[in-house]
């Protein structure tokens, strides 16, 4: 009977260190009594930690505590083992040459009967490397320029980096965890465009594969960006969603300059054909003209008619005129001007009509404006041009305001801004093409004149304008044109 209580004890001895081989083979461990002073540790242990069994036997683990944790993160631990949890996490330890490790950690509570640990029991991998790759992953999403968000299935952000954080303003935000629908509601101001912008995840669920679009997003200065956007859904194996990541990178710059090769390919075309159009158009025109002078027509209606159809041809005429002035009839004659005193010259040519609608034309010059060198008849009809669409959108009367400045030593800024009906958003995209223009009557070429003009200065032109409120044009002319300037952005509007 004691022989055979022997041998099952034998074999229960033999099992047990059997299993103590295998999972120090295959673990870190580590045992600990309920204070957390060590009582055990493996060789593995003290390969990684660099520390010999005897100087860790009767310590604390904070022997290998690398100071990366918060407080809290410790706390919570202690608190789950304590209360007879098992508790599992990833730790970064410092070893004895001060290098560090990362373990992914399982702490198992051994209880008593009346369910109080009085022994713990650490399992660990070391995951070092993975989490370097982390790290490295982490540091490269959060410094690029293209924004980044990682979403889980049921679309709650789960990380987002600086590049998201800038461009919905979530700087005070704390946005892990939260659903769209929760993160609108704390991003204020970017709230709505957030909730616009995430309404497309939808179709990328449903679409099962990544989808692209291009998406316009209101910024909080009211500019707009342009993004080009990918949606990545993950699913699990059973089907169901697992994750989305959405990506996106500004391409609003390369839509501009497309936009603004698109618009100078328009311009150049409509130049070179301008100017045979116009002799075609214009010789004709002043026969009709003069045919109808000479009409002798007695009634007052005819008379009325006749005079409607001279203001028409007129009309045409100045359509003519203005393609003429595009084809560039005369080569342009720069020379040193003094912008001011041509600006003040329209102005109080400009006066007069202004003043018959009610409308008060004022000049501010900033600091001293060098001489710029210029065609005197070009700047004028650029001038002109917008003063004149100043005034007419002008109907209720107002200011119109012009500022001058010295941008730094090779540039000046003129800034023409009215009190007007200013320009419909549909419209902006557009303005300065041929024939785009909010005037009844108009022709939108003056516009398209000022860019060319502007453009011919190597200079740039933008305009911007809020419905109801006004609009802004804005010159930038180098002082000094015939240094090559970057003209590639005279469209930007
Ligand atoms: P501490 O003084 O330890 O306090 C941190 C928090 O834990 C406090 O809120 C405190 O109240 C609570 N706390 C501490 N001791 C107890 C206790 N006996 N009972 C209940 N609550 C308690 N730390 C590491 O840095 N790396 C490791 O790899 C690591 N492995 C561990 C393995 C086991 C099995 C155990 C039990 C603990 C381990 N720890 C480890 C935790 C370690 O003991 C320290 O708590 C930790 O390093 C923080 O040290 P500290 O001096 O900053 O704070």
């Amino acid at each position: 009977m004691i022989m055979e209580t022997l041998s099952v004890l034998e074999d229960a001895m033999r099992e047990l260190k059997d299993v103590n081989f295998a999972l120090d083979q295959a673990s870190i461990v580590a045992m600990t009594d309920q204070r957390g002073i060590i009582t055990f540790v493996n060789e593995r242990f003290c390969d990684i930690s660099q520390y010999s069994k005897e100087e860790l036997l009767g310590q604390n683990h904070r022997i290998v505590n690398s100071g990366h944790h918060p407080k809290a993160f410790f706390r919570d631990m202690w608190h789950a083992i304590a209360n007879g949890k098992v508790w599992r996490g990833e730790i970064k330890n410092r070893a004895k040459d001060g290098s560090f490790y990362w373990m992914d950690t399982m702490i198992v509570p051994l209880l008593t009967e009346a369910g109080k640990p009085y022994r713990y029991v650490s399992f660990r991998n070391e995951i070092t490397q993975r989490k370097l790759v982390e790290e490295t992953l982490d540091t490269l999403i959060a410094t690029m320029p293209d924004f980044v968000i990682f979403k889980d299935g049921e679309g709650r952000w789960l990380k987002a980096n600086d590049a998201t954080v800038r461009l919905f303003q979530l700087e005070d935000v704390a946005y892990a965890g939260l659903q769209d629908i929760e993160l609108a509601r704390v991003a204020q101001d970017a709230g709505q465009e957030l909730l616009r912008f995430a309404a497309q995840d939808e179709p990328a669920w449903e679409a099962r594969t990544p989808l692209r679009s291009e998406e316009r997003l209101r910024q909080a200065d009211g500019g707009i960006k342009i993004m080009a956007v990918t949606r990545v859904p993950v699913f699990h194996a059973d089907g169901h969603r697992s994750g989305l990541v959405v990506l996106g990178h500004d391409v609003t710059e390369q839509r501009q300059t497309e936009e603004f090769l698109r618009r100078a390919d328009k311009i150049t075309a409509v130049a070179q054909l301008s100017s045979a159009i116009a002799h075609e158009i214009r010789n004709p025109l002043a026969s009709v003209k003069w045919s109808l002078q000479l009409l002798e027509v007695g009634d007052e209606e005819g008379r009325q008619r006749i005079d409607t159809i001279l203001s028409e041809l007129d009309r045409i005429d100045s359509i003519v005129g203005e393609f003429m002035s595009l084809s560039k009839p005369r080569a342009a004659d720069f020379r040193d001007h003094d912008v001011p005193a041509l600006l003040q010259m329209i102005v109080s040519l400009m006066n007069v009509q202004a003043k018959r609608f009610g409308i008060h034309i004022s000049v501010q010059t900033h600091g001293d404006i060098p001489h710029v060198l210029c065609d005197e008849g070009q700047m004028k009809q650029v001038f002109m041009n917008l003063l004149k669409n100043a005034i007419e959108s002008m109907a209720d009367g107002g200011d119109i305001q012009v500022g001058l400045y010295r941008q730094d030593p090779d540039h000046i800024v003129l800034r023409f801004s009215d009190e007007g009906s200013g320009i419909p958003e549909e419209l902006m995209a557009k303005i300065g093409e041929p024939f785009v223009t909010t005037k009844e009557k108009g022709t939108g070429l003056g516009l398209m004149t000022c860019h060319h003009i502007i453009r011919e200065h190597h200079g740039t032109l933008t305009i911007a304008s809020v419905p109801e409120q006004g609009t802004t044009v804005e010159i930038i002319l180098p002082v000094r044109p015939s240094r090559r300037e970057q003209a590639d952005e005279d469209l930007v509007v």
